[in-house]
């Protein structure tokens, strides 16, 4: 038995580096509303992720929601249910309607295949995400949008630093919203931002973000409050120095995974795509009953009695959420529902051990 092992742990620059950064923010007392550190950060990220346009965010949902509603839509949205309760929400927050599109069974992400087939008079908008960092098809999506003149804003809250024939992902489609919450690859603690092409949307995501204040004396739009902090700002920063170390040793882990749960039957681990530089965000596998033995829940109840916290990611579909109760029917995505039932997304983090790995795999195939 060892210590617990979480499913992530969340990275964090030296503490004195954080501290040096923040030096300045005890000068000048200037804390929040788009201050230096903010203004830095989004201009570091701008170059980061090779992007037209970036406006940051107190966290990635937000980003969202106030994408969706910068776009000034109403009617159907095309999207997946294969993800986290921020993607579905954001659309029915802003007064949409999801529609739910299947899934490709080896990416987890929107079957083009599918989707021309769900577009009526009402769409309006296609909402893909990124799942795990796996890119959705990305020139089909582009060619089916372009054709029926639908938006497309991508949830690549998973996606942050991967490139796709050595484009930026965030430079794809109308707008991407990306999330720096302290889980994910890059962070801020909390924290998120939209990447956009049209310059146009950038006084109005500013205004949405600041309660709709265009200057001192006028409010002309129902805003809300979406700002990033000088001090997420400052943490950015510093994580955006170690990002491209971390993602090496993230590669590594992903390796070594990949050498200990080669060959086990019944279980299908992760694929890398063509003209993908990944960032190796999530260790998902799928647990294939029949050749593997016993299910996923069961493999989730037998890690953690080993004190493994794995997690069912995700898991339910959003489309079966209490929330939706009887508004969707979650077997009109059959891959969906069934990768949900078994996936499992294994601990993944830079600096889980090579003895931790080769432990975790060890009671996997030792089941
Ligand atoms: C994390 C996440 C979000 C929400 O981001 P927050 O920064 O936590 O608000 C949205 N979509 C997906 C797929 C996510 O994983």
């Amino acid at each position: 038995m060892t210590d617990k092992i979480y499913v992530t742990k969340s990275s964090l620059p030296p503490l004195d580096e954080f501290v040096s950064e923040i030096a300045d923010v005890w000068e000048t007392h200037w804390l929040t509303n788009m201050g230096v550190k903010h203004q830095l950060l989004q201009a570091k990220l701008q170059e980061f992720l090779g992007v037209r346009h970036v406006a940051l965010f107190t966290n990635g949902h937000l980003a969202l929601e106030m994408a969706l509603q910068a776009m000034d839509l109403a009617g159907e949205v095309i999207t997946t249910p294969f993800t986290f309760a921020s993607t579905t929400h954001a659309i029915v927050r802003n007064g949409m309607t999801p529609v739910f599109c299947d899934v490709d069974p080896d990416t987890f992400t929107l079957d083009v295949c599918q989707l021309e087939s769900l577009i009526t008079e009402k769409t309006c908008a296609i909402v893909p995400v990124h799942v795990y960092g796996n890119i959705c098809d990305v020139e089909a999506i582009d060619r089916i949008a372009k054709k029926h003149n639908l938006k497309v804003l991508y949830d690549a809250a998973h996606a942050f630093g991967v490139r796709y024939k050595g484009r930026g992902i965030g430079s794809f489609g109308d707008a991407s919203m990306f999330s720096f919450h302290a889980t994910k690859v890059f962070h801020t603690i909390e924290g998120g931002a939209v990447c956009y092409n049209d310059e146009g949307l950038d006084q109005v995501l500013y205004q949405l973000k600041n309660f709709g204040i265009r200057d001192e004396q006028n409010v002309d739009t129902v805003g809300a409050n979406g700002k990033m902090s000088e001090i997420q700002a400052a943490m950015g920063l510093c994580n955006l120095r170690h990002l491209p170390d971390n993602i090496k040793r993230r590669k590594q882990v992903f390796d070594l995974y990949m050498h200990h749960l080669q060959g086990v039957s019944g279980l299908r681990l992760p694929a890398l795509q063509e003209n993908v530089e990944p960032n190796y965000a999530y260790f998902p596998i799928i647990v294939e009953e029949d050749c593997f033995g016993i299910t996923r829940d069961a493999l989730y109840e037998l890690l953690k009695s080993n004190n493994i916290y794995a997690r069912k990611y995700f898991y339910p579909l959003t489309s079966s959420y209490a929330c939706y109760q009887g508004q969707f029917n979650p077997q009109e995505t059959p891959v969906a529902l069934a990768l949900s039932q078994e996936v499992l997304t294994l601990p993944f983090y830079p600096d889980l051990s090579t003895s931790q790995i080769e432990y975790i795999c060890r009671v996997i195939r030792e089941k």
